[in-house]
Formats: C-alpha cells, structure tokens, sequence
C-alpha cells in the first residue's frame, strides 16, 4: 500500500447527498457553506456526517481539498479533473482555471519524486474591478 491508494468508498445516501450538493456547486464552498446547500435538499443530514464524508470524498479522489490560506478553512471542490484555482483577493471568491502544466524542471536534482503540486494565482475579479478598481488595497476588503 502507498499513500496514494484511493479508498474504495461506499455510497450511502446520505454520502451520495453530499456528494451531489458538491457536484452542484461551483464555487468551491467551505465545509459550512455545504452543509447548509446539503440540509436545503435532506433536512436529515447532519453537521458530522457531512464533515466526515468530505473528508472521506477528499481520500477517496471524487473531491478537492482546496486551501487558499485566507483563515477561513477548507474549500471543497467537486471537480476533480486537472485544473488550477484563481483566487480574488477581495472577495475570496475561487475560480477554476484549466491551463498547460507548470514546467516542473526546477525539481530535477532535488532527489523527490514528485507526487503534485498546487498552484494559486491572485487577482481581482471582474466585480470587485467594478466596485473598488483593480488596486490590491488589503483594506477596503469587504466584510
Ligand atoms: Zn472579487
Ligand atoms: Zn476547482
């Protein structure tokens, strides 16, 4: 066994409800935000099961762990085909990006094997331009 076998993972219906919420979501919402799309659909899912079965999605390969390292916890992303994540810096929201691989050369020599990578690019998305322009002034985040 390695690190890297996918759990074969039993979907039951209340794992399949928070599956599907994912699916539905394109926003990469935090585990808080899901819960309450989750309860819209099956008022009977509770807080832990949908916690402990985005954690089982995650190990099991059918979601993303996305972290933009803004405090506010994990984001969860039902799209798991390659792509990468754009982050705006005023609002947080996160957009997919699909794009060529990044050139990885710079590894060659460090003696790792390399088994992923996570790349994050910055900016200002359309509607904060609107509101605010596009200067990356930290303090008119809005709350
Ligand atoms: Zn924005
Ligand atoms: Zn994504």
């Amino acid at each position: 066994m390695t690190a890297h076998t996918r759990l074969a993972l039993r979907l039951t219906p209340q794992r399949r409800a928070v599956l599907e919420a994912l699916r539905a979501s394109h926003d990469h919402p935090t585990a808080a935000e899901l819960l309450s799309r989750v309860q819209q659909r099956s008022p009977g899912v509770g807080p832990a099961t949908v916690y402990r079965t985005l954690g089982l999605l995650v190990r099991s390969g059918l979601a993303i762990e996305v972290n933009i390292g803004d405090g506010g916890g994990a984001r969860y992303d039902g799209n798991t085909g390659p792509h990468d994540h754009l982050v705006c810096t005023r609002c947080r929201r996160v957009v997919d990006i699909v794009q060529p691989r990044p050139d990885l050369s710079g590894v060659a020599g460090t003696g790792f094997a390399v088994t992923g990578y996570d790349l994050l690019v910055y900016g200002i998305c359309p509607d904060c331009q609107e509101r605010w322009g596009t200067a990356d002034a930290e303090e008119t985040y809005p709350c």
